[in-house]
């Protein structure tokens, strides 16, 4: 889960690590009231949106009087953002922060990550902050330092003064850059981060350090111990495929592909998406429904997948192990009334009372005109499945279905 810039700050703000005076607001008499609270003379206007680069697309500002902090939230509220992570379609501004401006002397890039290879923490860090580390670890890989943290150790001010070292700090600064270091992972490992980026850490014209900008995301499998972490999640930041499933407890990935899939668990669900490759098809989605695959999540789990214009089949790939065949059967029936005629629907079932389920499903389509295909093996399915994606053709007519 990602967690927006002011939400990160809050959370490196108790800690210690130094961040700038600021606040949220969602409209432009907000934002002014919030910048006569901060006093000074100048602020910044950030959209506060699940993406970097906001810089360079308008979405972060530099003002110096009252009616330039009205002007600027007025434009940048609802207005969309568009980086490269937003993908064309942008993102619609909410929320800005405003903080008090920074004199900035240096701008220095400083992450954490969960290294799996090392299956370690691990720090990078360059005195070329302000910029996509991407692009410095392109054009001038020397000046990116990467350090493994060892989890149970933690990461200790030596650590945190050699980094400072390696990237050039003036010696003055090393014990402040390790401290504001260690803080910064002392957070990280609380919250079961999965990344935390400070681009850009700057040194002041007073010789602070301090976070000018904070990207975190953490585990969703650890939010459960992070109650507060998950209030803060943003569902006007998702996919409105992705908040339904998370109703109905459906793990949703939307894809680029014409096959949408309805599989039960994640491994089945990875082997769904191969063999549609493999025969030459792309999937439009991964769709886990879970173990307990009943009629109402069939259903919504069938709403998602149409809800994607992309989508010509839909296949279904379960395996009765908790769940029997013969239920999902009737699920998958009654679920297939509301598809519309020019989708296809090919199915797969293994596992218990499998013989029951396939029977109730061909005679309940040939019964209701429904245009449901099964395949004997999930080999036989997935190729019945890319055939009928790629033919284009409509389906048969369903509509006899409804007064049947
Ligand atoms: P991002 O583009 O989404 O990564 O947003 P950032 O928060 O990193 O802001 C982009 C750039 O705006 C930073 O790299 C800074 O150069 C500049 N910036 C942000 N805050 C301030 C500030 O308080 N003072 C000054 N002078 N520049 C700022
Ligand atoms: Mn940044």
């Amino acid at each position: 889960m990602y967690l927006h810039e002011f939400q990160a700050k809050g959370l490196l703000r108790n800690y210690g690590v130094p961040v700038p005076d600021g606040g949220v607001a969602s409209t432009a008499s907000d934002a002014l009231r919030v910048a006569k609270e901060l006093k000074g003379d100048a602020w910044v206007i950030k959209a506060q949106v699940h993406a970097g680069g906001r810089g360079k697309a308008g979405g972060v500002k530099v003002v110096k009087a009252f009616d330039q902090v009205y002007d600027e939230a007025t434009r940048m509220l609802g207005m969309k953002i568009v980086t490269k992570q937003t993908g064309p379609e942008g993102k619609v501004v909410r929320r800005i922060l405003i903080e008090k401006a920074t004199q900035i002397n240096q701008e220095i890039y400083l992450s954490f990550l969960v290294d799996r290879d090392s299956e370690q923490h691990m720090v990078i860090a360059s005195s070329e902050g302000g910029v996509e580390i991407e692009e410095v670890a392109r054009d001038n890989p020397a000046a990116v330092i990467k350090a493994q943290v060892n989890p149970v150790t933690g990461m200790g001010l030596f650590l945190g003064r050699k980094i400072a070292k390696a990237i050039g700090l003036d010696s003055s600064l090393l014990t402040r850059f390790a401290d504001v270091a260690n803080k910064l992972y002392q957070c990280f490992v609380d919250h079961d981060g999965m990344m935390l980026e400070i681009n850009p850490l700057v040194v002041t014209s007073d010789g602070e350090i301090i976070c000018l900008d904070a990207k975190m995301s953490v585990d969703d499998n650890a939010l459960f111990r992070h109650p507060k972490i998950e209030e803060m999640k943003d569902y006007g930041e998702l996919e409105p495929q992705e908040v339904r499933a998370s109703i109905f407890d459906l793990s949703y990935v939307s894809m680029d592909g014409n096959i949408g899939c309805m599989v039960n668990g994640a491994g089945l669900a990875m082997a769904t998406m191969d063999i549609i490759k493999f025969n030459g098809g792309e999937p439009a989605n991964f769709l886990d429904v879970g173990g307990g695959a009943d009629v109402n999540k069939v259903r919504e789990a069938f709403k998602i997948i149409l809800t994607d214009p992309k989508v010509k089949v839909i296949f279904v790939n379960i395996f009765g192990g908790i769940v029997r065949c013969d239920l999902i059967a009737q699920g998958v029936l009654k679920a297939s009334e509301e598809v519309p005629s020019d989708r296809h629907i090919v199915v797969r079932l293994d596992g218990t009372n499998v013989q029951e389920g396939r029977r109730i499903l061909e005679e309940g389509a040939a019964k209701s005109g429904l245009n449901i295909v099964t395949g004997d093996t999930m080999a036989d399915a997935a190729e019945k499945a890319v055939q009928l994606a790629a033919a284009d053709q409509p389906a048969k007519k369903r509509s006899a279905a409804k007064s049947a």
